[in-house]
Parts: C-alpha cells; sequence; structure tokens
C-alpha cells in the first residue's frame, strides 16, 4: 500500500483589513505614477501595522489608473512560497481575469495593458515573474529599495534589472513621491476612459488544487530517495504523466530531505490554475509550505527538476533556503526542444548560486528528461510563453 501523505490543496486569502472602508476603491481613477504609488505605500505600511507582513505591497492598474488587484508581502501569515508583493499582486489579477497572461488577447480586449506598481525593487525572481505575468508596464518607487526580499539575486541578472525589462519589451518608470515630477504623465495607453471597466469581482480567498489527484498513485513519500538518480526519475515520471493527464506542462519537482524524505512534489499548474508562478518548482515549494506551515523549507533540503531552473524559480528557491538545486534537461534543451522561453538568468549563474551557499547539481537523467520534453513538443502541447511572445511580436 503506499502513503501519499501531501497535501493537494492551498487556500490562500487576502488579510481582512484590506476590505475594511478606505483601503481601496475599484472605482477611483489613480490617473498618475505618483497617486498609484501613494496607494501602494499605504497598503505597505498598513500590512506591517496590522502584523500580516512585510512593509511591502505592490498593485495591478489598468493604464487609466483603475484598480485591477492589490499585493501583499503575506508570505509567513499565507504559506505562500511566491508570496512577495509584487508576486502577489498578478497572482491575485490573474485570479480576477481568470487567465495566467495578463498581457493576452482576452485581457487586452477587457482591460487594455496593465499597470505593476510597487514600493520596492524585484528581485531576480519578480523581474522573470513579471514577464511571464504579462503586464506592460513597471512602476517602483525610485527611493525604494529591494525591502526585505534577499541580501541576494540581483547578481543572477545579466545586467540592470530596468534595462533587462526593457528589452523584453516592458516599460519601466522610477517613480518619484514627488508629485510634480510625475503629475503631468498618464500612460500612453490610457483610452482616457472615466469609469472602470468591467471586470469580474476580486476573489478575497482562492483554494488551489496544487496536485492531479493522479499525484497520490505515483508518489509514495515512505520512500527514500537517496540518489539524485532516484529523485530525478520521480520527477521525470510525475512529467510523463502530467503530460499525458493533460494537467499542466512537461515540468515537474521534487523536494527531499538530505537523507531523501520526500517533502513534497510539484507539477507545472500554470494553464489549469491560471496563475504564472505555478512552475513545478514553485508549485512543490507551495506543497512544502502547506505541508510544514513555513514558507522556508526544511534545512538542507535538495530540490530536483527535470528542467534548469528558470529565473522566476531561482528566485523562489533561493527565497525558500533550499540548499541543492539538481536539475535534468538544460535551459537550452528547454527551448530548443519546446520552445519555452525560459527568460532571465545570469550565464554565470550557477556560480553565483554557490556564492550564496546553493550548491547546482547538473546533468542528471538528462537524457531522460529531454526524451519527455521532446514528446510534449510533439503530442502537440501548449508552448504558452513562447507563443505568447510570438503573439505580441507578431503584434508589435
Ligand atoms: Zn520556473
Amino acid at each position: 500500500m503506499t502513503a501519499f501523505g501531501l497535501p493537494r490543496f492551498a487556500t490562500y486569502q487576502f488579510p481582512p483589513w484590506l476590505f475594511q472602508s478606505g483601503q481601496i476603491d475599484f472605482s477611483k481613477k489613480y490617473a498618475f505614477p505618483a497617486e498609484r504609488l501613494a496607494l501602494v505605500e499605504k497598503l505597505a505600511t498598513q500590512n506591517r501595522v496590522h502584523g500580516t507582513g512585510k512593509e511591502e505591497a505592490a498593485a495591478i492598474f489598468t493604464a487609466e489608473g483603475f484598480l485591477v488587484a492589490p499585493g501583499l508581502e503575506c508570505s509567513e501569515t499565507n504559506l505562500m512560497p511566491n508570496g512577495q508583493s509584487h508576486t502577489s499582486a498578478f497572482f491575485w489579477a490573474q485570479k480576477r481575469m481568470g487567465t495566467f497572461d495578463l498581457g493576452g488577447r482576452n485581457v487586452m480586449q477587457a482591460l487594455g495593458p496593465l499597470i505593476l506598481t510597487a514600493n520596492t525593487l524585484p528581485d531576480v525572481g519578480n523581474v522573470t515573474g513579471i514577464l511571464w505575468s504579462g503586464v506592460a508596464r513597471v512602476e517602483v518607487s525610485a527611493t525604494s529599495s529591494l525591502g526585505d526580499q534577499s541580501p541576494l539575486m540581483l547578481d543572477l541578472m545579466p545586467g540592470d534589472w530596468v534595462e533587462v525589462l526593457r528589452s523584453r519589451g516592458i516599460e519601466v518608470e522610477l517613480v518619484h513621491n514627488d508629485s510634480s515630477r510625475n503629475l503631468s504623465r498618464t500612460s500612453r495607453w490610457s483610452t482616457g476612459r472615466k469609469a472602470p471597466p468591467r471586470m469580474p469581482p476580486l476573489p478575497h480567498s482562492v483554494t488551489l488544487e496544487l496536485l492531479p489527484p493522479w499525484v497520490e498513485e505515483e508518489v509514495d513519500t515512505t520512500t527514500r530517495l537517496s540518489t539524485p538518480a532516484q529523485r530525478m526519475a520521480l520527477a521525470n515520471r510525475l512529467v510523463a504523466r502530467n503530460i499525458r493527464e493533460g494537467t499542466g506542462g512537461p515540468f515537474a519537482t521534487v523536494i527531499t530531505d538530505p537523507n531523501g524524505g520526500i517533502l513534497g512534489v510539484g507539477v507545472n499548474r500554470v494553464v489549469p490554475l491560471g496563475v504564472s508562478p505555478m512552475h513545478g518548482e514553485g508549485t512543490a515549494l507551495a506543497v512544502v509550505a502547506q505541508k510544514t506551515g513555513s514558507p522556508v523549507v526544511p534545512e538542507n533540503s535538495i530540490l530536483a527538476t527535470n528542467g534548469c531552473t528558470c529565473g522566476m524559480c531561482m528566485g523562489n528557491v533561493i527565497r525558500a533556503r533550499v540548499k541543492t538545486i539538481e536539475y535534468g534537461a538544460t535551459t537550452e534543451d528547454i527551448e530548443n526542444l519546446t520552445g519555452f522561453d525560459e527568460g532571465i538568468k545570469s550565464g554565470n549563474w550557477a556560480k553565483i548560486c554557490q556564492r550564496h551557499g546553493v550548491t547546482v547539481v547538473p546533468d542528471i537523467l538528462r537524457h531522460e528528461c529531454a526524451l519527455e520534453l521532446e514528446y510534449y513538443k510533439t503530442s502537440g502541447g501548449m508552448i504558452y510563453n513562447g507563443s505568447r511572445s510570438a503573439e505580441a511580436l507578431a503584434a508589435s
């Protein structure tokens, strides 16, 4: 008999104070960058004052300045391992709009291009996360710091984050709270709309099916995965099943303690759940957080993933204090075999991880992992960020 013993679901919610009167107003037009930043800074302060998280907030707005979704750093209280403010904002906007792609056709028709405004700088994970979210413009306080997010991770990017995002076609503005410098400017995409566009109500709470039911048949948490090959074999088996069941993209992750005891597993759930952070790594970290009650993994945890970790997950994995990353297929394998865009990461990233105390072990069952990626492509699997980039290029 197998023993599964992992949570399959997670519920995430906004802190109740957010919906008390005067905090957020969906009918108000925050037309200028300084007004949007002022709202975000107010929410960040409230988050700290109420003890629900750090003084870090962000929000998604339409080009005219109507609020789509706020985001708060609530990783400790909400156990969202990807729960920094930037990710939180596009996570809730994605849940509100019912799609992982805020730059996709449906959202563009309903709302137009979207703006992310934040009071802290994005780190490497957020920068790639912003790319995956589909927002068109990023506004960050000119006086902001990296916040409390991490002492590292900007060095994992191939250059200045502003230039990196701009090179991917995303508008970036450093906003001064000195309103005289911003009040003259509105977004170049603004249609001048005076009332908020029609959109579904913002959910106050969502329950995600992190793992599809079949995972219970594949994972026995009483077995010990003592070697890198054993861990990768399970990850690749989860990939194979995820593809054939049609429950997500061709990526999976296994997290174990240093002795190979299974702490959590994850499969890519971006399309089924409609949220961009749910890569294999993100889902596995979410499962471990639900199981242990902490957004940080137990000491010396090992993360085995079939495809080399992307920039977004790199940020989340380091922030969750994973000690060892083992991967099979390389970034080039993934991009060449599937067409997925793997995002932003310094060419030197493995060495930089090492400097930060994270050991990277490449080339575990690379051939087997590559075969499954190839199968995904030839069987007609959806290449979402790749196709979006193609669509965006065709439209520009
Ligand atoms: Zn990823």
